[in-house]
């Protein structure tokens, strides 16, 4: 994103009013359920989770801004991600967005950060920050910034975002201001990096966020290149924290090269995605009844928050014109939309102006935004684990939600097998016709009926791979709480 035209977009201030930095949704109903999750440490001689943010032991400043922003009580990956990383060990969690893993991994960082009195400088030339976060799209990074903006609010350590589509001159700016906690995107970190305003030797915490979905991306030179930058401490001297959603080989490898040997292996269960609190329904279509079949659903969502995704960003285009000349207040994103569209098509999606939003895959990638009660897959993804990861945009927090998927037999078979699987692995109804096209379908991924999807974790246990995941298999989605089959 970040090579092109010169950018001089420069995104409006924030409110520094503290009831916009914390502005959070009530946790639904079902939050209780996140004690549910099922949660699989691995590795030697792992510290004990906590179960209350009081055992975290964290300043006042941090113990305030938690509470301010109306967390009461640890999720699991927080009450054994926040002791591992403060006991300053390594840290492979296969975490979704939702699990509340950016709190997991920020306030035992800060809290550090805190004890050891690290206060932001604008008087230096060259800013040297001793936290850098990784995430593969603008809107996720920023959402882990307004995160870690909100805990640092009242202290002296001061969190800088960096992302493609912002001028650069602006964001150069923003970094000379002082900069603790510096949350990019790959391209455009390298780049400000390479400008020689960012000094690597004081990194001590690194945090590759959804690292599955930065190699799909492509971002893998980026990655290594950012740990082999000069002056970056080798892992030895740093605190390296990943997190994916999936564990397939190439980030067991990944984490292999970047973490120290005696990292731990956190595997979490997923919130909303597969877990029942969403309630998943399949319409069989055909490539050209796939329109009509949405306005009839878009009848019944009303005002409530949708989310429609589709395959390529000319669809999306082409269905956000469609819907909107139907009269139903839509808005998309897609990754060749401008940043300040972005922004404009989120905002009015968060603020219910366009309650339906047409997005892409890569553009919704991890977002967080409240209340969205459905999410239509109108085109389905190639593998299962997207599947996943699009329908946990609803059902979060421990709302319950909806989503509507269209399967069109001819073009979806390959995902038939996968899709019965993790219908049933929720407790949700499996169409009979479903069931025939899985029945039918050849050499699909990750269909392992009563067998181990999530298996053995890691390398942790065994000394080896001995994953029996062939393929990417969303660590998460699969592992249902209450569903003890999928685990080992
Ligand atoms: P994340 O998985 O980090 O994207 O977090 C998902 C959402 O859950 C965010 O809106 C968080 O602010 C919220 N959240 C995280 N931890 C907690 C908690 N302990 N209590 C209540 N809400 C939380």
């Amino acid at each position: 994103f970040s090579r092109g035209p010169k950018v001089t977009y420069v995104p409006p201030a924030l409110s520094e009013d503290e009831s916009s930095i914390f502005a959070h949704y009530e946790s639904g109903i079902n939050f209780d359920k996140y004690d549910d999750i099922l949660v699989d440490v691995s590795g030697h001689d792992p510290p004990k989770a906590i179960m209350t943010f009081e055992e975290a032991a964290l300043c006042e400043s941090l113990n305030r801004n938690v509470s301010k922003s109306g967390y009461k009580k640890p999720t699991p990956v927080q009450k054994h991600g926040i002791p591992i990383i403060s006991a300053g060990r390594d840290l492979m969690a296969c975490a979704q967005t939702g699990s509340g893993k950016t709190a997991a991994f920020l306030l035992p960082i800060l809290q550090r950060l805190m004890a050891d009195g690290v206060a932001a400088s604008q008087f230096s030339e060259v800013q040297e920050p001793e936290v850098i976060v990784v995430a593969p799209t603008r809107e996720l990074i920023n959402q882990i910034y307004m995160e870690a903006r909100k805990f640092a609010h009242g202290t002296c350590v001061r969190p800088v975002v960096v992302y493609g589509g912002i001028s650069t001159g602006y964001t150069i700016r923003e970094v000379l201001k002082g900069c603790n906690v510096l949350c990019g995107t790959p391209g455009r970190l390298l780049d400000i990096i390479g400008r020689g305003k960012i000094g690597l030797s004081k990194v001590r915490y690194l945090v590759l966020d959804e690292a599955d979905r930065m190699l799909d991306m492509g971002f893998e030179p980026d990655m290594r290149k950012l740990v082999s930058s000069p002056g970056m401490p080798p892992k030895e001297d740093r605190q390296t924290l990943m997190f994916s959603a999936t564990y397939p080989e190439d980030i067991q490898r990944l984490a292999a090269d970047f973490l120290k040997t005696d990292y731990l292996f956190l595997a979490v269960g997923v919130v909303g995605g597969a877990c029942s609190d969403v309630e998943q329904v399949v319409v069989q279509v055909t490539k050209f009844s796939k329109r009509d079949q949405l306005l009839e659903v878009l009848k019944t969502t009303g005002t409530e928050r949708t989310m429609v995704f589709v395959e390529t960003k000319r669809q999306a285009d082409f269905i956000a014109t469609f819907l909107c000349q139907e009269k139903v207040p839509t808005t998309s994103i897609h990754g060749d939309r401008e940043q300040r569209e972005r922004e404009q098509a989120l905002g009015d999606f968060r603020s219910g102006k366009c309650p339906v939003l047409v997005a892409t895959s890569v553009a919704a990638r991890g977002l967080d935004i409240k209340d969205v009660q459905h999410v239509v897959n109108f085109d389905l993804p190639n593998n299962i684990d997207e599947y996943v990861h699009r329908i946990g945009r609803t059902g979060r927090c421990g709302n319950t939600g909806k989503a509507v998927c269209f399967f069109d037999p001819e073009a979806d078979g390959n995902l038939a097998r996968s899709l019965v699987k993790v219908l049933s692995g929720a407790q949700q109804e499996v169409p009979k016709w479903l069931e025939e096209v899985a029945f039918n379908a050849h050499g699909t991924i990750g269909f392992n009926p009563g067998g181990r999807v999530f298996a053995s974790t890691d390398s942790r246990k065994g000394g080896s791979f001995q994953n029996d995941r062939t393929t990417s298999q969303p660590a998460a989605a699969l592992g249902v709480a209450g569903d003890d089959d999928e685990w080992e």
